[in-house]
């Protein structure tokens, strides 16, 4: 079974854009995960093709109409899990995507102008994912994003044998520093114990590296991280769960 991807936008022809490159187009030629578009305004009834409205209340801009959008999503609608991209969504974490991954795939709605008619969400189950903390133009590229970031946890996607474990998040912490030759660039040296051979001591300063990174690069995921470690009984390490849904 493969995981599909069902977006509804009113920009289709900006998919599958960047995913028919490298790992994820690799993957969408070989159909470990398929890609639909729909456009909104398909859904639209009248002659002018509209697919938005003034804002009740008033203010600046258009808001996209619940009726239409919920045509279009009942038009592909069918089990899978129903995301809207949007700055007030819960914002996307790893723990999500794998979850995600996992799972038969996405139906995926992109806003532009205001964003939807609130009462889309309740109304179809539909999640809210925000990417992060900032105002984008459209929801095309928060949906590529989401996309890009569960395609390549799809079994079979990713090359190597790992599977990501090692990655920034997976282990609620930043993932440690890497390096390649040359061993010596413009001054700058490879650290030493990764040039050592010693596997237990290369495991102890990438572990001390992310530990550190993490304290001084993102408090907000160290505190998570600690807090996991002490409310654990058996005060061992054991990995964060991020809220999963
Ligand atoms: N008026 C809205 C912003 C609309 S931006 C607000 O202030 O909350 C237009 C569209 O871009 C949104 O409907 C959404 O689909 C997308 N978008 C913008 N920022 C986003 C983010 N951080 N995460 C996910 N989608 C985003």
């Amino acid at each position: 079974m493969s995981f599909a991807a069902s977006v509804l936008t009113l920009y289709p022809e900006m998919f599958p854009g960047p995913l028919a490159h490298s790992l994820a187009g690799r993957a969408l030629s070989e159909g470990l995960w398929t890609l639909e578009t729909v456009h909104i305004r398909a859904f639209a009834t009248d002659r002018h093709r509209t697919v938005d409205d003034t804002p009740a209340g008033g203010g600046a801009g258009m808001v996209l109409r619940a009726d239409i959008v919920a045509a279009a999503l009942d038009s592909v609608a069918d089990g899978r899990p129903i995301l809207a991209m949007t700055p007030r969504g819960r914002p996307l974490t790893q723990a999500r995507v794998r979850t995600l991954a996992a799972g038969p795939g996405a139906v995926i709605l992109c806003g532009r102008f205001e964003g939807f008619d609130e009462r889309l969400f309740e109304a179809r189950g539909v999640e809210e994912v925000s990417i992060g903390d900032y105002v984008l133009s459209g929801g095309e590229t928060a949906a590529l994003v989401l996309l890009d970031a569960c395609i390549r946890l799809i079994p079979g996607v990713m090359g190597a044998a790992s599977s990501g474990d090692e990655e920034s998040f997976e282990s609620g912490l930043l993932e440690y520093p890497h390096y390649t030759r040359p061993v010596t660039w413009e001054g700058r040296t490879i650290p030493e114990v990764l040039r050592s051979g010693d596997h237990a001591k290369i495991a102890a300063w990438r572990k001390a590296q992310a530990e550190s990174d993490t304290r001084s690069r993102r408090p907000d995921l160290w505190e998570r991280h600690e807090g996991a470690r002490v409310q654990s009984p058996s005060g061992a390490q054991r990995r964060s769960k991020d809220e999963e849904r």
